[in-house]
């Protein structure tokens, strides 16, 4: 990811590796930080699980997965359902934007298995 961000809104989400992630392959914390000035700011983390996503098609689907969560977050400011009608409108537009492997698409738009409820922190 590059240093400028989302191009729409200038935010990125952090992206670690999670090695004790053991059943999950990916996660998306959430954080909404509010200013004394009363400006909120949103942030987003990604893990990944190093034991779980072992191949590519994986790392690529779940990948997505967890920027479309950071992305309904980051710009629509919506977590909850976290895979409801926001994170849906950001799947099918990262299915329609590439090519992503035959098998990648499964993970995107299956959530049951990839991720569990986005964990919220304060
Ligand atoms: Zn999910």
């Amino acid at each position: 990811m590059g240093s400028r961000g989302c191009l729409r809104c200038g935010r990125y989400p952090e992206l670690t590796w999670n090695a004790k992630l053991l059943t999950t392959a990916g996660l998306t914390h959430y954080k909404k930080v509010t200013r004394s000035s009363g400006v909120s700011e949103y942030h987003a983390r990604i893990e990944l699980s190093t034991k779980v996503l072992d191949t590519a098609e994986k790392l690529e689907g779940t990948l997505i997965h967890e920027m479309c969560h950071a992305a309904a977050w980051l710009v629509d400011h919506c977590a909850k359902p976290p895979h409801g009608a926001v994170f849906k409108k950001w799947a099918s537009k990262a299915m329609a934007g590439r090519d992503i492997r035959p098998n990648a698409d499964k993970s995107l738009l299956s959530p049951e298995g990839i991720c569990t409820v986005p964990s919220r922190e304060r």
